[in-house]
């Protein structure tokens, strides 16, 4: 594509690498057929080649974003799904990163919104507010279809519906959980805002799982949420602090005891940590420990994938009998857009002795994306509709993803019980039954967990 961006203006580093995002661009139009937007809408200004356009146009012009394209900007997800198909491989990410951004500074949004968005902004990063908010929405829930008849009052209604009742507050976790036997590697696993408050359940799983394979795992101190939330509002500056923040957290572990990972169990977050060396890159105090950590980080299936759960010859198989479950994974665009993380879930499951089975369009967002099913709740609602159609038709027993955003939303619209693909394995590998499974460990009646098949004999 062909830009105009004046000498000046290239002088800028941001609008330098925004010129060599729209550069990579050829007008081919393949990214817009897996566009969920453009796949609902129909509109090419609700596809990435549009938005390519309306964020050249703003930049190029060095104007403020208008009341014209914002709801353009506004309704895409940061699915991701376009950066997979596009054939020139450009960094759409990066680009409405930067456009989210402008709009942030330049554009003032009507009251509603900017307040709701400052709500989302102050509560969701916090788990405790968080908390409080969840048990707050319990007592708001019956006007959720008087606040969604109002058009500006819409992301409350939403907010309302999709709120649950936080889980119980534990004890403190330990810091340090030591590897069962002799240590194979030692791990952060990120604690994250909102997961721990919704369900503490995927990060106790994960723990079980790695320590029972030889790893040990370290909660570090003064972690905060990733930034991801604020980031996909386009609140830069809350969101380097937060970056700033867990790189400081994590450097100080790495140089202390070292890491051999960062581990995250939310993709959504995931995908941001991995990003964090070009969050930070014009920072000079942060730009060279960030990228240390963002090489770090990974989704948890991908460290697991090369931990082998088969076990060895010596200690006998990790892995139980197999279930005859039938799963139906969801595949969360972070992790698989984003990260390009695909096969290990996947592969993981298959070798923990489930039945795996993939949606038709898999390659669709669920319609959660960070805030999204608040802010832009019709779509996401028509979304999660077609992702749970797909998702039922495959007749599983479980749906199982990677990001807690996605379980949320999906769970929301189906009956199936919807885990997290390490509460699996590690139900699969000698641990409790999920327990959003009938049976699972909260109803206290746990249904015949896998057998751990018995060692072989020697010789
Ligand atoms: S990130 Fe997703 S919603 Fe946004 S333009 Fe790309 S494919 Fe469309
Ligand atoms: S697929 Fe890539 S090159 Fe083609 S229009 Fe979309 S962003 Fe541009």
């Amino acid at each position: 594509m062909q830009t105009f961006f004046s000498l000046a203006q290239l002088a800028d580093p941001q609008l330098q690498e925004a010129d060599a995002i729209l550069r990579t661009c050829v007008h081919c139009g393949f990214c817009t057929a897996t566009c969920p937007t453009y796949v609902l809408l129909g509109d090419e200004r609700d596809s990435p080649r549009g938005r390519i356009y309306l964020i050249k146009d703003m930049l190029e012009n060095g104007r403020p974003a208008s009341a014209d394209e914002v709801p353009h900007l506004d309704r895409c997800l940061s699915c991701l799904s376009c950066m997979t198909t596009c054939p020139s491989g450009g960094h759409y990410m990066h680009l409405v990163d930067q456009a989210r951004a402008h709009v942030e500074q330049t554009y003032r949004r009507p009251l509603a919104e900017r307040a709701i968005r400052a709500l989302l902004a102050a509560v969701l990063p916090y788990p405790e507010r968080f908390r409080l908010a969840l048990r707050a929405a319990g007592l708001g829930r019956p006007f959720a279809p008087l606040l969604a008849k109002v058009p500006p009052l819409k992301p409350l209604a939403a907010m309302l519906r999709l709120a649950r009742a936080p889980a119980p507050k534990g004890d403190p976790a330990p810091q340090i959980h030591p590897a069962n036997g002799p240590r194979r590697a030692r791990v952060a696993l990120l604690k994250g805002c909102a997961q721990p408050v919704l369900a503490p359940e995927i990060d106790a799983a994960a723990i079980r799982l790695l320590t029972r394979l030889g790893v040990e795992v370290v909660r570090v101190e003064g972690e905060a949420c990733c930034g991801a939330l604020v980031h996909h509002m386009g609140r830069e500056e809350a969101a380097l602090a937060f970056a700033r923040a867990n790189v400081d957290a994590w450097t100080a572990e790495l140089e202390g005891e070292g890491l051999d990972a960062i581990l995250v169990t939310a993709s959504g977050c995931g995908t941001l940590l991995k990003d964090y060396g070009h969050l930070l890159r014009h920072d000079p105090d942060y730009a060279e420990k960030a990228g240390r950590v963002a090489a770090l980080a990974h989704d948890i299936t991908e460290f697991l994938v090369a931990l082998d759960l088969q076990g060895d010859a010596d200690e006998g198989p990790r892995v139980g009998a197999h279930t005859g479950r039938k799963v139906a994974y969801h595949a969360a665009c972070s992790l698989q857009h984003g990260q390009k993380v695909k096969a290990p879930p996947l592969a993981l499951l298959r070798a923990a002795g489930f039945s795996v089975f993939e949606p038709a369009d898999s390659h669709l967002c669920c319609g959660s994306a960070g805030t999204y099913n608040l802010l832009q709740s019709e779509l996401a609602d028509a979304l999660k509709a077609r992702k749970v159609k797909s998702l039922e038709a495959l007749g599983a027993e479980v749906v199982a993803t990677g990001n807690i955003g996605c379980m949320t939303q999906i769970a929301s619209g189906t009956r199936l019980p919807v885990v997290h693909t390490v509460e699996l394995l590690d139900w699969a590998t000698g641990g409790p039954m999920p327990a959003r499974l009938p049976g699972g460990a909260r109803t206290g009646e746990a249904l015949p967990r896998p057998p751990v098949r018995a060692r072989p004999p020697a010789g």
